[in-house]
């Protein structure tokens, strides 16, 4: 039996992780990462409701430790403290649910943090993913959107600079 952390979104879901099956990496949350998670999950519901009420599919929540910096991940990732959901495969397509929920970022209507639209590509509406982040539970949210890159082979988050797409 599933176990939800709200109506729709699952632990399973949200602690899954095959780099750590594969690599028999602990990826179990501890209980302060779990209620990051509920909070992380409260936003999705709120997102999916906006996009429509459809699935949304998270490519990745929690990363503890090893399985956040052995694949990459940035080191201060908000992901390692279950504070952070990637969102892939949208029905409306990545980059077109990003412009969708950027304005409720901006507008401070999602308590978001930083909303990245990671490596979208313009001519792949499906491409790329969308990261959205929480701030720690006492600090105030920074309702940043950004985009990263790969700029001369290293990523760089971008502030996104196109307040007409976001209209
Ligand atoms: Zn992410």
């Amino acid at each position: 039996m599933a176990e939800y952390l709200t109506e729709n979104f699952s632990l399973q879901e949200m602690i899954r992780s095959s780099f750590a099956t594969r690599k028999g990496l602990d990826n179990t949350p501890t209980a302060r990462q779990r209620e990051s998670l509920v909070r992380v999950c409260e936003v999705l519901e709120e997102v999916r409701s906006l996009l429509g009420g459809r699935s949304l599919f998270v490519s990745s929540g929690l990363r503890k430790g090893r399985v956040n910096d052995d694949q990459g991940g940035a080191r201060n990732s908000a992901h390692k403290r279950g504070l952070a959901a990637d969102l892939d495969n949208l029905p409306n397509g990545n980059y077109e649910s990003f412009l969708q929920v950027a304005p409720y970022v901006l507008r401070r209507e999602f308590p978001v943090d930083q909303l990245i639209g990671e490596f979208f590509l313009p001519d792949e509406p499906r491409g790329g993913w969308i990261h959205l982040g929480l701030a720690d539970e006492q600090k105030t949210p920074r309702y940043q959107i950004l985009r990263a890159a790969k700029v001369g082979g290293r990523t760089r988050y971008l502030v996104w600079n196109d307040p007409w797409e976001l209209a």
